[in-house]
């Protein structure tokens, strides 16, 4: 059946009350029909059934008829696509009805919002309906203690960030009661609200764990530190976007001379990034403005906000270099745990569907990533809004004073500006020249959801002018007027809504974004786009390469109406965003193996916990006799089992560590002619297999240790003391790899070639290497 069809009938059945009844659970609501019963099921049947009811609902509840595109919206969700509506459609309430369809027909409901204040209000917001359905609801944020956690989870529908859900992911592989992991070990249906902004521009942050870990002896930094007491800056040079260190020639003969070995050969891998660890502790980072030290330890310096972040440390072989270089005893430590990138997150669930006011311009990505399509949905009343074409202009000084007249021109009238700048400072100064001109205005940073939240609502208000990142106020609807529509002919009558774009973004979606906050439900607005030849990513891309002598050679007054260069400018953009996509691309291709690892140490660690497995590593062992006859062999089993899954957690931090030093040094086989995105994951896989030599030992030791216990409830687990989740920024020190790992490919190497790291590991293959040999055997 068509869309429109599908919905002629929902809207028969919701009008004519047909689908109201005693029961809201679906099966007998088919029964109650009398005509299902004899016909084999079909689903487009009971999907029209469901709408109808939530229909109906919504106008009992809300006292507000759903409109014909919602529904359509609606039925593409249930459908597991990305749905383009554009901002002010009325998103929140299509989802409702995706959310109701698949929590009766027994699924879990997901709904990933895009922020934990949107979650709070979408949740109470919409409760009157899923009641009315009797739908379970139940809502998460950061303020959600974790003991009340699995109980929400267990509701049909749950609203939360794709953030907390995460966290609550990798919490539960540090816990080591199944009692107390809260996240469902099994995901359904995922539908993620403001999807780009989560599943494309905020896709690789990663969410991490960490948690103080007792120190192991980690080789001889302390010695390899003070031996490299005579390496100049011509043994070493540093990579200027990652601040890496790699030895020089002379500094790699200095090396192999000092110990005694090739230091370019595999089984020395780790004793060079140890080096290197060293010289970049000694030579690049700086004491207070890298770290600083603290009570004997070392604390990051956070580089945007410029505050200690305790809990944070150095990656790979760093942070121990650094403490080498303050003579530090380090007992204990923060180590990454777990980490997981919302974009990979996102991929946990079966079903996944996403709504976005511009999803069109993301359809590629979101069907390569995601493997889901993009369905647009178009306004329900025809856009009235005017948007201007680039206006450019020749430095940031000459932008500014035209950007300031455009808002003090709005401003005048009466009509509302709301102002979109790229950064939080950009946002300050604006303010504060504003300010000097008497135009007051409200400053939005995204700091405090709730508050902003209220603000963005009031950006309609005659003469309002808000000034907001990218990222504030997202999500809440701009009404023109006041809050009641006292005002709103005087706001319409002015032009409606202003936006404003300070500069040209990495992305066109973000500009479109924002100019898609003016002209909701058929409102007037109009939105200008500013730009300079000095902008950053005008710089980047090199505008002026690209312009040729049409560039400007002196200061030109007012907008630049050379043609060329507007052209070129608008390609810069284009360039970007075929730049960042091809970065995700490649980076994807490292980044696959560590998900497939994750997932199946994850998947087999839990199994241990809730009685699926049994290790069965210490029954092999000679001591086995022994710790039986003095321990009761059930009791015995379970702390075999409880001290796998904490030699997996160490093994997994080690695995963590590794990658990164990986991924920082890859890119010299690229010498050697080879690919290195291939030789990354031969180097994962091989590392991960390598677990079934370390496992086994460790294992045994263990049971040496418990057997000098008097009572096993004596014996303490090596668990970490305290843990904390934290959200790397993009820009985190792992991430600045990007740059070098996408520059390495060899040409012609094309994405997608020889790489299948992303295809489901068949279970024989596991079975091979070391889970395979330590789970092969099913309990009972
Ligand atoms: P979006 O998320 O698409 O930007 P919202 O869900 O925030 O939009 O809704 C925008 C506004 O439209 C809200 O004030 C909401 O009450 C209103 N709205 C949504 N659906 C309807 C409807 N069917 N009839 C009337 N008003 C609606
Ligand atoms: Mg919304």
């Amino acid at each position: 059946m068509d869309i429109k069809s599908t919905i002629g009938k929902i809207k028969q059945l919701a009008e004519s009350g047909e689908c109201d009844g005693g029961n809201t659970m679906l099966p007998q609501g088919r029964q109650r029909r009398g005509t299902d019963a004899a016909q084999p099921s079909d689903l487009a049947d009971s999907l029209e059934e469901v709408f109808a009811r939530v229909y109906r609902a919504t106008q009992k509840t809300l006292g507000i008829t759903p409109f014909d595109e919602q529904l359509s919206a609606a039925i593409h969700l249930s459908e597991g696509k990305m749905v383009q509506m554009q901002t002010g459609e009325g998103k929140t309430l299509t989802a409702v009805f995706a959310a109701c369809y698949a929590a009766l027909g027994g699924e879990k409901v997901h709904i990933l919002t895009f922020n934990d204040y949107l979650a709070r209000r979408d949740c109470d917001w919409m409760r009157p309906i899923y009641d009315e359905m009797g739908v379970s609801l139940g809502c998460i944020t950061e303020n959600t203690p974790r003991d009340e956690r699995g109980e929400i989870y267990r509701k049909q529908v749950v609203y939360t960030t794709a953030k907390e859900a995460g966290f609550d992911y990798l919490r539960d592989f540090v816990c080591f009661d199944t009692n107390e992991m809260v996240f469902p070990e099994k995901l359904n249906f995922a539908i993620v609200d403001e999807a780009d902004s989560i599943l494309i521009d905020e896709a690789r942050i990663p969410l991490v764990i960490a948690g103080d870990v007792a120190v192991r002896e980690n080789g001889d930094m302390r010695g390899i530190y003070e031996k490299l007491a005579d390496f100049t800056d011509t043994d070493f040079e540093m990579d200027e976007d990652t601040r890496n260190v790699y030895l020089t020639d002379s500094g790699a003969d200095k090396a192999e001379e000092l110990f005694d070995c090739d230091i370019y050969d595999a089984e020395n891998a780790g004793l060079l990034a140890k080096i290197c660890a060293c010289l970049k502790a000694r030579d690049v980072l700086t004491e207070n403005k890298d770290y600083i030290v603290k009570d004997g330890a070392i604390i990051l310096i956070d580089e945007f906000t410029g505050r200690a972040a305790p809990g944070r440390v150095f990656p790979g072989e760093l942070q121990a270099a650094a403490e080498a270089k303050h003579d530090l005893k380090i007992t204990s430590r923060g180590r990454i745990m777990g980490n997981i990138a919302l974009q990979y997150f996102a991929r946990l669930y079966p079903k996944l569907s996403g709504m976005s006011g511009t999803a069109e311009s993301a359809r590629e990505e979101f069907e390569k990533f995601y493997g889901i399509l993009t369905e647009v949905i178009p306004t329900r009343l025809p856009c009235k809004r005017v948007d201007e074409p680039l206006e450019l202009y020749y430095d940031a000084e000459e932008k500014r004073g035209k950007i300031i007249t455009a808002i003090r021109e709005s401003h005048e009238k009466g009509a509302p500006v709301l102002v979109g700048t790229a950064s939080i400072s950009e946002s300050e100064s604006l303010a504060e020249d504003l300010r000097k001109i008497g135009i007051e205005c409200s400053v939005l940073n995204a700091k405090n959801n709730a508050d902003e939240a209220k603000i963005i609502a009031a950006a309609g208000e005659r003469g309002a002018v808000t000034i907001s990142t990218n990222m504030a106020g997202r999500g809440v609807d701009i009404k023109l007027g006041c809050e009641d529509g006292h005002n709103k002919d005087f706001v319409t009558d002015a032009g409606g809504l202003l936006v404003i774009a300070t500069s040209m973004r990495e992305s066109s979606r973000i500009t479109q974004q924002l100019r898609g906050r003016a002209g909701r439900q058929g409102d007037p607005g109009k939105s200008r786009f500013f730009a300079a030849l000095d902008d950053e990513i005008m710089v980047k891309f090199d505008l002026k390469g690209l312009c040729g002598r049409h560039y400007p050679t002196e200061k030109i007054e007012g907008k630049i109406m050379d043609k060329a260069v507007l052209r070129e400018a608008e390609r810069v953009q284009r360039i970007s965003e075929g730049d960042t996509f091809d970065d995700r691309v490649n980076l994807m291709k490292y980044t696959m193996i560590g998900e497939k690892h994750r997932e199946l140490t994850f998947r087999r660690r839990r199994s241990l916990l809730d009685g699926t497995y049994n290790s069965e590593f210490w029954q092999k062992s000679d001591l086995y006799e022994k710790a039986a006859a003095k321990f009761p062999e059930e009791e015995l089993q379970t702390l075999q089992n409880h001290i796998l899954a904490a030699l997996l957690n160490e093994f997994w931090c080690d695995y963590l560590d590794y990658t990164v030093y990986l991924r920082e040094g890859i890119h010299l086989t690229q010498i050697a002619g080879r690919n290195p995105a291939e030789e990354y994951n031969i180097a994962c896989e091989e590392y991960y297999n390598s677990a079934a030599e370390t496992i086994p030992e460790r294992m045994g030791e263990k049971l040496a240790e418990v057997l000098e216990c008097d009572n096993l409830a004596d014996y303490r687990l090596d668990v970490p003391s305290r843990t904390y989740t934290y959200l790397l920024d993009d820009m985190g020190e792992e991430f600045k790899a990007k740059p070098i790992l996408s520059g390495v490919f060899s040409e012609g190497y094309e994405p997608g070639d020889s790489d299948d790291s992303d295809e489901e590991i068949p279970d024989d293959s596991e079975k091979k290497g070391f889970f395979g040999r330590l789970f092969g055997k099913k309990k009972g």
